[in-house]
């Protein structure tokens, strides 16, 4: 189904009458680097980046949601909820309201459109008459509100990113009735290397000047295509990366016993469900291990907006910045532990990704102070001149951003 829907335009999608303007309209690519750390485009090794960011408009940052994850930072990108709200609390989580388990690992889940509480920015669209391509953004496999995208694929972690490129590319040349209007781009090599060999390892930054010419080769292919005056590019990171390693782990068994919890995510954040009754020794456990703020459901401060989910668990654990949580003991450690990792808290500046944004609808040569990412959406529905669903964000907090903050003149 997915593939014929590739192949030119998906008989399932549920679509209204097609607009006639679609010309006339603005056209989006939004670029995803994941785990690309607000601070890495001033190495010196972002020729393209820092063009774009110099000639466009850039944030000095862009803050993410908590918990500081990639999928529930994706779908805050293009629903401009927080994650409580668009329900995908987690890379992996129990939702009980649903009875069902959601992990970013798991196919199934990913395309259960049940996980998925809030409407992305392509359902707006191909409710509105625009064709859209999510290629690889978390929840384009998935069926939302009765709608499906236009174009997708699913998600292949093996595919290089130069043919993630290529295929883009190809959605755009369609001819115009079938050109879709919205698209993105995923590329998870510099979150990758950060994971494995830290935020400030040469490999890291080899990841780093690599990802950079992926955007150089769409800037290119555009600019061959004589479209590149035309399409507008909204780059942003799920969030940022810390510096993580062996010498600080605090091992689960050391203070909790195996058999007394479940645990959804583990590394720099546990979410834990106690056994029946044991959530007291659980907590009390957890509460000893000192670089870690242990959270029960009701108390999680209120910055982190995750209150009034069900599919919050009982406990919660914080690593501080740099640690890690890990299962086992300190005694039997085997398991190798990341260089990198995030998932912390999301007001650390660590955790913090880019934005950059170019084209037509763009101010230029513009930097502004960092801006949480739930204001992106509000962001792209106007440029797309989508019509927004309630969300988390303003579109006020981001007008300067835009050539003609006023109106859709120029769009
Ligand atoms: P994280 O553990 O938060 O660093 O997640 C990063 C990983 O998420 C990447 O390495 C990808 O393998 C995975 N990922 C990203 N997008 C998707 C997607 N649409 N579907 C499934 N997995 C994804
Ligand atoms: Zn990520
Ligand atoms: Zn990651």
């Amino acid at each position: 189904m997915i593939a014929a829907c590739m192949l030119g335009g998906c008989a399932a999608t549920a679509r209204g009458a097609r607009a006639p303007d679609h010309e006339e309209r603005a056209t989006v690519v939004l670029v995803s680097l994941d785990g690309f750390r607000w601070d890495y485009l001033d190495r010196g090794l972002t020729p393209t980046l820092t063009r774009l960011a110099r000639e466009g408009v850039r944030a000095e940052a862009m803050v993410p949601v908590f918990p500081t994850k990639t999928f529930p930072n994706h779908y805050t990108i293009v629903t401009g909820r927080y994650p409580a709200g668009h329900g995908i609390v987690g890379n992996s989580f129990d939702a009980p309201d649903i009875v069902a388990r959601f992990s970013l690992r798991d196919r199934r889940a990913v395309r259960n459109g049940r996980f998925f509480l809030a409407e992305p920015i392509w359902v707006a669209a191909e409710r509105q008459g625009q064709r859209t391509a999510p290629l690889f953004w978390p929840g384009s496999e998935a069926e939302i509100g009765g709608v499906r995208p236009s174009y997708a694929l699913p998600f292949d972690d093996g595919m290089p990113d130069s043919a993630r490129v290529s295929r883009l590319l190809a959605w755009l040349d369609l001819p115009a009735d079938r050109r879709p209007k919205f698209l993105t781009l995923y590329s998870s090599t510099v979150d990758d290397a950060g994971h494995e060999f830290g935020p400030d390892a040469p490999e890291t930054d080899l990841a780093i000047a690599r990802t950079d010419s992926v955007v150089g080769a769409l800037v290119g292919g555009l600019r061959g295509r004589s479209r590149d005056g035309e399409v507008n590019l909204v780059i942003v990171s799920d969030h940022g990366m810390a510096p993580t390693g062996p010498d600080r782990v605090v091992w689960l068994d050391d203070y909790v016993s195996p058999g007394a919890m479940r645990v959804d995510e583990v590394s720099a954040l546990l979410t834990a469900w106690p056994r029946e009754g044991l959530e007291d020794s659980v907590y009390r456990g957890l509460k000893r291990a000192p670089p870690i703020q242990v959270y029960r459901r009701a108390d999680l401060p209120a910055r982190f907006r995750l209150r009034g989910s069900p599919r919050i668990p009982p406990i919660v654990a914080i690593a501080e910045e740099g640690w890690t949580i890990a299962r086992g003991s300190s005694t039997a450690a085997s398991r190798a532990i990341a260089r990198g990792n995030h998932g912390f808290d999301d007001s650390l500046s660590t955790m913090r990704g880019i934005f950059v944004a170019h084209g037509p609808a763009f101010r230029r040569g513009l930097t502004v102070p960092p801006f949480r990412n739930i204001h992106v959406y509000p962001l792209l529905a106007e440029v797309l001149r989508v019509a927004p669903a309630p969300g988390d964000g303003s579109l006020d907090s981001v007008r300067g951003l835009l050539a003609d903050p006023g109106g859709r003149r120029s769009r």
